[in-house]
């Protein structure tokens, strides 16, 4: 078989699909349940965060202290506006890598349909 780069994939379906999936870590199943729940981008949701200076080389994070997120006065919401914007980045890049990929793809069906089966056969193709 020649060498094919994999088709790019889309990572979510729906907004709705990557306001669950992107911050099932950080965030409650019963918030996420919430359709009106916009993560905090700022703190995934948290409502704090650590502050990398505070980051013990042996014990990590385990003995800093939780900072309250500013930007969501410490509620983990957010706005649709903000999931969005990241949303929309992820499609964006996705539609790039897509029309990228469909351009390579091109190249090379055109690039085989030039040659002989000879040709494909010593290629190992
Ligand atoms: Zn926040």
């Amino acid at each position: 078989m020649p060498q094919t780069s994999k088709r790019p994939e889309r990572r979510y379906r729906s907004l709705a699909e990557f306001r669950v999936k992107n911050w099932q870590w950080s965030v409650r199943e019963s918030r996420l349940l919430d359709p009106t729940f916009w993560p905090c981008v700022l703190c995934s949701g948290r409502g704090w965060y650590h502050n990398p200076d505070d980051r013990d080389p042996i014990e990590g994070y385990k003995l800093a202290p939780a900072h309250k997120c500013q930007a969501c006065a410490g509620t983990g919401r957010g706005t649709k506006e903000a999931v969005k914007a990241i949303y929309d980045e992820i499609v964006a890049k996705f539609r790039a890598d897509l029309t990228a990929w469909k351009e390579a793809e091109g190249h090379r069906k055109s690039g085989l349909s030039k040659l002989t089966q000879e040709e494909k056969n010593s290629l190992g193709l």
